[in-house]
Formats: structure tokens, sequence, C-alpha cells
């Protein structure tokens, strides 16, 4: 047997009363579950087996799927699940680290990162400013870390800065011809980007950022992921679609 302290990032239906569990756990990663009886209404199994729930864990491992057999939920996420726009948020957030990370590969920093951007959604902090915080170190765990400490051409570090896909992040304002279609940033916009990608989100006060920068920003990194990740996920189309209607 074994217990692990995790969230569920995914949770699905199996037969008619049995959830496969997708937990994304601080000591060993990520690990699928059975939670047989889950869908029953009285198994002591339901309420720790629905997506989000943060809890300690016991589990049998098997071959393939281990066998849960005790879910004890410490944080239910109550705000989150009821409002549509930040539950659409975190939903994205649990999508990207379950496609991002491969099973049973501990890191823990990165299970304390996930908690902690979901405790701040639950304390109504906006949802548009986590999601950037979030895209901004999830592109190191993808593989394509964009460069927002120097020019990623020639090292420079002096402001004002462009932003180039093809380049991989800044560019000095020397550099900024070297592609036509990299973006000029405001100062403070390059200062943000350099933020997000370190800030420990401990330390998330009250930033508060106006929503055009907000928009700005966000395009740039998901035309930059769409480059390089290749990842189309329908939670993030979802995002999309209630930011058109202005939701
Ligand atoms: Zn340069």
């Amino acid at each position: 047997m074994i217990n692990v302290e995790a969230l569920v990032i995914r949770s699905t239906t199996y037969g008619e009363s049995n959830k496969i569990i997708t937990l994304y756990s601080k000591e060993m990663g990520k690990v699928g579950v059975m939670a047989r009886g889950a869908k029953k209404p009285k198994s002591k199994l339901g309420p720790g087996s629905q997506l989000l729930t943060h809890g300690h864990y016991l589990f049998q491992k098997g071959r393939g799927l281990g066998t849960l057999y005790q879910g004890e939920a410490i944080e239910t996420f109550r705000y989150i699940k009821s409002d549509l726009k930040a539950m659409a948020y975190a939903a994205y957030m649990v999508d990207m680290v379950d496609k991002l990370t491969e099973d049973a590969q501990p890191f823990p920093s990165l299970f304390e990162w996930l908690l902690k951007l979901l405790e701040l959604l639950e304390e109504k902090r906006p949802p548009e400013v986590l999601r950037l915080i979030f895209d901004c170190r999830m592109l190191g765990l993808a593989g394509v870390a964009p460069e927002f400490d120097q020019c990623a051409s020639c090292g420079g570090k002096e402001a004002p800065f462009s932003f180039s896909i093809a380049f991989g992040g800044f560019l000095c304002h020397q550099c900024a011809r070297k592609d036509e279609r990299s973006v000029s940033l405001p100062n403070a916009v390059s200062r943000l980007f350099y933020l997000f990608k370190r800030i420990d989100p401990n330390k998330i006060g009250d930033i508060s950022i106006k929503p055009e920068t907000i928009k700005f920003m966000t395009a740039l990194l998901d035309a930059y992921y769409d480059h390089y990740s290749g990842l189309r996920l329908k939670t993030k189309q979802f995002i999309d679609q209630l930011e058109k209607m202005d939701y």
C-alpha cells in the first residue's frame, strides 16, 4: 500500500460505477488508479475522486492502473467548482500538467506550485494573471523555455526588448531587425515576463495589471506555445471561447 498527498488532475467514468482517476502526487508524480464503485451514491471513494480534489490517497500499485482504497479530501475547491470561469482556468492548468508530465516521475516543487496556484484561484485572484504565471513556467516543463532574461541572439541585457517567436524569447533593440515579425514590448511588459517566469507563488501579492496588457501577453505566449509545443488542448479552447464571449 502506498500513501500519497495528491491532486486529482483527471477523473473519468469507467463502466457503470467505477472511475479512473489520475493523481498528481507530491511523492510519486503522476499515478493512474481505479476507484471501484466511486460513482455509487454512497461510495466512500466518491468525494475524494472528483476532479481537482486535493487529499491523501491510499492505493495499491498494479501492473497498469493501481487500485484506490481510500481518498481523504483536504481541500475540494468549492469556489472554483461553483464558478464557470475559475473552473475553466483550473481545468486548463491540470490538463497541461497531465499532458506535460510522464508517469511516476516525482517533481514535488511542481506539485506545490500547482497547488498554490489553485489555492490562489480559490481565493478569487484573477484567473488571467494566474494563467500567465502558469504558462511562463510550464513552457520550461514543455522543454521550450523562452529566453526572458536577456537577448536570445546576442545576450544583451538592455531594454527595450522585442518578443520573437523565431528566436525563442527576447531580442534587444539592436537584434530586433533579425526577425521582422518580432513584436516590440513596453519595458513594463518585458519586466512582467521576466518576473512571471521565476515568481514564487507565495509572493504573488495583489499584482494588478491592465486587462489589455494581460490580453497582449497571453496572445504572445499562445502563439509561442502553438509554434513550439504542438499541444492543442480542449480546455484551452474553452477559455478562449469564454474570453470571446467576455464572460
Ligand atoms: Zn541582441
